[in-house]
């Protein structure tokens, strides 16, 4: 079903005529602008098909997609809704590396092919409805989601997330999600999440804002959780005044999965336009509350309008652009390899990296000859086949000897002590981390490894004087236990399904490291806001994460943006301009080693004189730089004058205040290495 033709049966069916007119006539929808289109098929709808129109089907997922209702009489196609964030859960299709991994390469344009992949492979299995990015942010990593989400910082969510909607939305309708503050797992569905108006605002709808106003996403999702005391499916503030009135968001709303709809009469009124997967408050129970009056008819209207306006703008009704070839496919794979390349974070090398390529390496752990993808709920992805580190060392290095168990015995420990380097894979699990299935994932109750795997670290560190971590895992993981006797530390998050060949290629020099960690790692769980996931109500402030550590002074293990190099890189002057338009500055940066590299440069704000509350520093623009040695390149950072705004609670506004800005650029969050006063 073309538009074209979707909008001529209506007109046919309008007049009562039974002659199709040609093209050049106005049932030709390429002379209908959408909002006519759409205004004269809600218009031809019974009441039973417009409330058809706002929930799934059915429980279960039909070949892995969510359903809406097709309406065939007026060929209103039905929604086909597939997960998820690291990739399609349909069948098999390529696993990418997680988002919190691709929120380390800090790499917009990187994350816009892979919102395209994904894009592409969903298609190809008969979806128009992406349910990701997931855009949360992580107030705290013990967040059983972590993984799915890009990390801690409001400005660097902004930018990742709106990548992947651009991309994914060449092909189909993103969905933001979760609206709003669904950052603890095991309370989901119940917790009340509360929050003054200015921190809602300013850190954790910032985002949202950016991919409604300014990326144009299609459809959101709202979160299970409540906040200041209603559920998000029926949150008057959260969805009609705010991300409906406010942000003009003209896409429909949906409710996050099973017990995620509360209520008929509230849902409807405060804005959710369709309830998933099944109808529970929505259908017979939403047609009553019209028929006796409590839901107006208009509210009905509006989220139907809204409905087949976002068919109509996705053209949802074209036959699949993409088919089986898209999937798996050697482009996408790739594309997997080199996000994971510039995911990988380097996070401690005393001169234990890289590898030389005659050297002998022993691989030590139980998860040396997995390829851990990560968790196992709703963003699971099942590749045909994947890379484990093992199968990547031995792909690329001259000798392995694959230790595959958590407790090396006398005769493993002698091929560590033979070996010129040992390689520890350690970290978690979908069994650890991840939606809350009951028996597996859920929130982290620690952030340290397992005593299991301290303990095989301290081991092979007692035996090799060149002992290499490789952590996996979702998020943040303590390391003061044993930091101290290792000499080379790599964060591989989750990598996908190709993640091993880039481990093997960074253990190797093959590639220089160049990811960044979108999280601090502090070096106690003490130095953090606290993570209540086992209370049903919970309150966010203002500050988290490095915003918070800046403000008690204390310095994290790890600072949010930090992650070494195999060069080395100097940063010139920097320059600084304002204007209407925002701040412009410039920086020289030159790679001064001798292997190319790239670099992300950061630029942060702080407001010396303000009048309000500021954090003491906070993200507002990055660039990746690739430089060949002895290169020079000038990075330029944009901050727009709407970004300097903070969220004026009494006004109700965004207000730019007069005030002095200081802007640090440097290459994390800890080492800001010049400033400049504007
Ligand atoms: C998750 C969503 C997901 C949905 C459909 C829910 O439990 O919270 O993120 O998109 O299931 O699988």
């Amino acid at each position: 079903m073309s538009r074209a033709w979707l909008a001529l049966t209506v007109l046919l069916m309008a007049c009562g005529g039974d002659e199709v007119p040609t093209a050049s006539e106005p049932g030709d929808c390429s002379q209908l602008d959408i909002d006519t289109c759409a205004q004269q098929l809600v218009a031809a709808m019974t009441l039973d098909e417009k409330i058809e129109q706002m929930h799934g089907i059915g429980l279960g997922a039909i070949e892995q997609l969510f359903h809406t209702a097709t309406n065939e009489r007026l060929s209103i196609p039905g929604f086909r809704m597939v997960d998820g964030p690291r990739g399609v859960r349909a069948g098999n299709a390529t696993a990418f590396p997680v988002g919190m991994a691709r929120g380390a390469t800090w790499d917009p344009a990187l994350e816009r092919l892979v919102g395209d992949a994904i894009a592409k492979e969903a298609v190809a299995k008969g979806a128009n409805v992406l349910l990701a990015p997931t855009m949360n942010l992580l107030r705290h990593p013990g967040w059983g989601r972590a993984q799915e989400t890009y990390g801690e910082d409001t400005h660097h969510m902004t930018v990742m997330s709106a990548a992947f909607i651009e991309g994914a939305q060449q092909h189909l309708i993103a969905t933001a999600k979760h609206y709003a503050l669904n950052s603890i797992e095991d309370t989901r569905f119940e917790v009340d999440v509360s929050t003054d108006e200015r921190t809602l605002r300013e850190i954790y709808l910032r985002h949202f804002r950016h991919a409604v106003m300014q990326t144009g996403v299609g459809a959101v999702m709202s979160a299970y959780n409540s906040v200041n005391g209603f559920y998000c499916a029926e949150n008057e503030h959260l969805v009609r005044d705010i991300l409906k009135d406010e942000w003009g968001f003209d896409g429909f709303v949906m409710s996050d999965w099973f017990l995620g709809v509360h209520s008929t009469t509230e849902s409807a009124l405060a804005g959710l336009d369709v309830e998933m997967p099944a109808p529970v408050f929505y259908g017979p129970k939403l047609r009553d509350a019209v028929d006796g009056g409590d839901v107006p008819i208009s509210i009905i209207d509006d989220a139907v309008t809204r409905i087949v306006t976002t068919k109509l703008r996705f053209d949802i009704a074209q036959p699949a652009a993409f088919g089986d070839e898209v999937v798996e496919s050697d482009e996408h794979i790739e594309l997997a390899r080199e996000v994971a390349r510039r995911s990988i974070t380097l996070l401690k090398n005393d001169a234990a990296l890289p590898l030389g390529s005659g050297d002998s390496i022993a691989l030590v752990g139980s998860l040396a000859a997995t390829a851990n993808l990560g968790d196992d709920g709703s963003s699971a992805v099942h590749p045909s086949s994947s890379i484990s580190p093992l199968a990547g060392l031995e792909a690329l290095a001259n000798e392995v000897t694959l230790i595959d168990n958590d407790a090396p015995t006398t005769s493993d420990e002698a091929s560590i002590a033979a070996a010129d380097a040992a390689v520890v894979v350690v970290g978690l699990t979908g069994e650890d981390e991840g939606e809350n299935l009951g028996t597996s994932g859920g929130d982290r109750d620690s952030l340290s490894l397992s005593a299991a795997h301290v303990a095989l670290i301290q081991q092979v560190a007692a035996i090799s004087p060149r002992t290499i971590v490789v952590v996996e895992a979702g998020s943040a993981i303590l390391v003061e236990d044993w930091l101290d006797s290792i000499q080379g530390l790599l964060m591989a998050y989750y990598p996908g399904q190709a993640g091993g060949d880039a481990l093997a290629e960074i253990l190797l020099g093959v590639t220089n490291p160049s990811g960044k960690l979108p999280f601090s790692v502090p070096v106690s769980e003490d130095q953090l806001v606290p993570f209540i996931h086992d209370e049903p109500a919970v309150s966010y402030d203002y500050l988290h994460g490095y915003r918070h550590l800046a403000s008690t002074g204390e310095a994290p293990r790890f600072f949010f943006g930090f992650g070494l190099s195999y060069t080395t890189f100097d940063f010139g002057e920097l320059t600084a301009s304002m204007s209407e338009q925002g701040l412009s500055a410039s920086i020289d940066v030159t790679n001064t080693g001798s292997v190319a590299g790239e670099e992300v440069v950061q630029l942060y704000l702080s407001y010396p004189s303000s009048n309000v509350e500021r954090p003491p520093h906070e993200l507002k623009a990055f660039a990746r730089v690739a430089l060949e040695p002895g290169e020079t390149k000038t990075v330029t950072l944009d901050v727009a004058a709407e970004s300097l705004a903070y969220y004026d609670a009494d006004a109700r506004a965004w207000t730019n205040e007069e005030t002095s800005h200081r802007l640090l650029v440097g290459n994390s969050s800890g080492e800001l290495l010049t400033s400049i006063d504007l």
